[in-house]
């Protein structure tokens, strides 16, 4: 028996889509990351710690990888670039149905300098034959230390891949206290709730448009009273997201508030408000005011 201990950082990288925030999530077993089925719902790094006998990994979940298009798009994109330089293994995922040549092409445009493991996910989509046939494919591509399939959403493959990142770890001591699940706040993640119910309820251009910070986070005797702003871009958004006669804030403030005592195990007051602010994705006060 050696009392050797294992700790590292590792990063998860991937197209829009590609499972990372779902993975990130099965990894931690609690719902850290929010997930939808649309494109860009991470806006920010977010971490998880997995702490057990032997070993200790910090994982970030990332933006995915776009081509920057407002103010906003480059934050989360430096949010990447950052990412690449501090791990000591980069997760690169993909979607297994999604082309393998677009994402390796991808992937080497990253010119990663840390050790990396491919990630073949949604597996629980492809045909046994067919991801077989992907799995040799994605192991000629020669770059990556181990190809690893999983399904993220169904919780499979987490333990092989779990191994694999465990024997890349260099020896270390574990960063933080082993009760630690994030570095992030409640209220981080409060927001991030709303946010997810957002991407969920509204159409169209309305999720891109809008960011929620937590005004007030209030623990009560017998319940936690929260009040959160959302920001929109225009008043028709407001109007939108108001519904007719507040009907459609009222869905969104039941289903925040379900998910949020959920994630805190305690009764929640939640109040809404909704405000405009022209431009916000393009202004460097506003972005920063809202924790980008
Ligand atoms: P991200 O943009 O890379 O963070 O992707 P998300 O984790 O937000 O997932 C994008 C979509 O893919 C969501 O609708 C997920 O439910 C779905 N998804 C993630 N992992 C799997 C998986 O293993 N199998 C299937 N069928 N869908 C998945
Ligand atoms: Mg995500």
């Amino acid at each position: 028996m050696s009392n050797m201990h294992k700790a590292g950082f590792v990063n998860i990288f991937g197209k829009p889509n590609a499972g990372k925030s779902t993975l990130l999530n099965a990894i931690i077993g609690e719902k850290l990351a929010i997930i939808s089925p649309k494109v860009q719902t991470t806006r920010h790094r977010i971490t998880g710690v997995l702490t057990e006998p032997g070993y200790q990994i910090v994982f970030s979940d990332t933006p995915g990888i776009i081509d920057p298009k407002y103010k906003l798009h480059e934050k989360m994109m430096s949010v990447v670039k950052s990412a690449l330089e501090d791990a000591d293994v980069a997760l690169l995922i993909m979607d297994a149905k999604d082309s393998l040549q677009e994402n390796l092409e991808l992937f080497d445009s990253l010119k990663l300098k840390v050790p990396c493991i491919l990630i073949l996910n949604k597996m629980d989509n492809v045909e046994a034959a067919d991801m077989a046939e992907l799995l040799e494919k994605a192991k000629a591509w020669g770059k990556a230390k181990a190809v690893v399939p999983i399904s993220a959403r169904q919780q499979k493959g987490i333990k092989d891949l779990l191994a694999a990142i465990v024997a890349m770890l260099p020896e270390a001591n574990p960063f933080y206290p082993d009760d630690t699940l994030t570095d992030k706040s409640t209220r981080f993640f409060v927001a991030e709730m709303i946010r997810e119910k957002i991407f969920q309820l509204f159409e169209e251009e309305i999720p891109y448009h809008t960011t929620v910070i937590v005004t007030q986070y209030q623990e009560k005797e017998t319940l936690t009273k929260i009040t959160a702003e959302i920001i929109v871009t225009r008043e028709s958004q407001k109007a939108i997201i108001l519904g007719e006669r507040g009907k459609s804030i009222r869905e969104l403030g039941t289903q925040a508030r379900q998910e949020i005592e959920k994630f805190i195990e305690r009764k929640v007051f939640l109040e809404l408000f909704v405000k405009v602010r022209g431009k916000w994705r393009d202004n460097d006060l506003f972005l920063k005011e809202y924790g980008y």
